[in-house]
């Protein structure tokens, strides 16, 4: 039914890069067999998903919306994809993104933009707008996306799903293409809060793969999507991410939220984070640095394209021309940025000044989750703006991640979810809740009440 889905609607909204239709039937029929037979299924076996195409899968090509990755495949499975094979969930296929997941719209995926369901001019997010369309048209359950300064939760607040960005660590990056490793973390695109909260234990886990990875387990997540409760829970409203620069359906759909918690027995009180003013600047040094360092690797020479100049085809030659062509715009707009912010000289004023910004974040929600157990703001400041609107002007398209920008640059996690359409544009808004490191369970605790 995905399938006939995707053919049916696909086309208008370009969601997915590649469909990969003989595995999921294979799989689904391998499940089905399986059942008949009796045999122990996981509890989402034959439940389909589709995988951000930042995410390397054997047997199916991957680009991470790049022309320098085109035509590519992975020799190995990520560790998150080996987990859904081992669940049996047939993979339909693999979803659009910006360009090595760098942007806010899905306009800058070297493959043509992803649309967004609601409205087919409008952007569906990004950078992981494939996933959260795919989920939002129905041809796909669920999704996995990847989340560096916003890239699952502000597609799922503008196309009304779930998405959420675990604890740094607490799901394996091992086949997730580094664009900033500090910041990167997959994560799960559903309908549901109790959706993403199954999918999150599939995913979920140690994986000595990653040496960033997390020992602990991953913690009763779907418990605390079934309990749904806060009576007692304090919720802290961050006062610096509402106000100037929101839209007024937004902000309205958010004070509703609080009513709802409230009159579910929560206390809501504010909470102040001054230093979330330079989040954005710091975000701006620290993953262009990392992703600068990371790209480094597409030389031409190593994986998918090359192109050879007219002349002697020297080394440099064939790494500049490849890389002229092979990279877009925005790729080497923070290539640019991130090289030079790490060279001698500006390497303390930039990049060091960035990371002493993040350690003035990271101090603030550990402030604010001594006064709350779990924070609230909007997950973007507006709905969803049409295709084209910000694509020349780089710094407008950034301001779209001031409110997930602090989770990444403090390793917490955060979960978007819909609350509801806005007035002035009958678009959806994204309410963020965000919890202290390893507290993932409260986020599905309280979602699965705002719901
Ligand atoms: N929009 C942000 C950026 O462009 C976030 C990207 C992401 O989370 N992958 O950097």
């Amino acid at each position: 039914a995905y399938l006939d889905r995707i053919d049916a609607v696909d086309g208008a909204i370009n969601a997915f890069l590649h469909v990969n239709t003989d595995e999921a039937l294979l799989v689904a029929a391998e499940v089905d067999k399986a059942r008949s037979d009796g045999d122990t299924l996981h509890p989402l076996a034959g439940v389909p998903i589709a995988v951000k195409d930042l995410i390397v899968t054997k047997g199916q090509p991957t680009t991470a919306g790049s022309k320098i990755l085109e035509g590519w495949q992975s020799p190995y499975d990520a560790t998150v994809v080996k987990k859904l094979r081992a669940a049996k969930m047939p993979i339909l296929g693999k979803t659009n993104l910006d360009e090595f997941a760098m942007g806010s719209s899905t306009e800058h995926s070297a493959y043509g933009p992803t649309r967004n369901p609601w409205d087919l001019d409008r952007i569906p997010g990004g950078s992981g707008g494939g996933s959260a369309a795919a989920v939002a048209a129905f041809e796909a359950p669920l999704a996995l996306g990847t989340d560096t300064g916003g890239s699952i939760r502000q597609p799922g607040a503008v196309t009304g799903t779930v998405g959420v960005k675990p604890t740094y660590g607490g799901v394996s990056r091992y086949g997730a293409i580094a664009m900033a490793s500090s910041l990167d973390q997959i994560g799960p695109v559903s309908r549901t809060v109790l959706d993403s909260a199954l999918l999150h234990e599939v995913i979920g886990g140690h994986d000595p793969h990653d040496s960033t990875s997390l020992t602990d387990p991953v913690g009763a997540l779907v418990e605390a999507a079934r309990m749904g409760q806060v009576e007692g829970m304090r919720i802290g409203v961050i006062k610096e991410l509402q106000g100037e620069g929101y839209q007024a359906g937004v902000l309205t759909r958010f004070s509703e939220s609080l009513e709802l918690l409230r009159s579910a027995g929560a206390e809501v009180v504010e909470v102040s984070c001054p230093n979330f003013r330079y989040a954005l600047g710091a975000y701006y040094l620290i993953m262009p640095s990392e992703a600068s360092s990371n790209l480094a690797k597409y030389d031409g020479v190593r994986f998918g394209l090359r192109v050879v100049p007219e002349g002697t085809p020297t080394i440099e030659r064939v790494m500049g021309a490849t890389r002229a062509a092979g990279f877009g715009d925005e790729v080497k707009r923070r290539i640019i940025l991130g090289t030079y912010a790490l060279s001698a000289g500006y390497y303390d004023a930039y990049y060091g000044s960035a990371q002493k910004v993040r350690t003035l974040i990271q101090r603030d929600f550990a402030a604010a989750f001594e006064q709350a157990d779990v924070l609230i703001s909007p997950t973007a400041p507006t709905t969803a703006f049409k295709l084209g609107e910000k694509i020349d002007d780089p710094l407008a398209m950034y301001l779209n991640d001031v409110a997930t920008i602090p989770a990444n640059m403090a390793g917490i996690p955060g979960l978007s979810l819909p609350g509801g359409l806005a007035d002035e544009d009958g678009l959806p808004v994204g309410i963020q809740l965000l919890a202290p490191a390893r507290k993932d369970a409260r986020l599905y605790r309280v979602g699965a009440v705002l719901e």
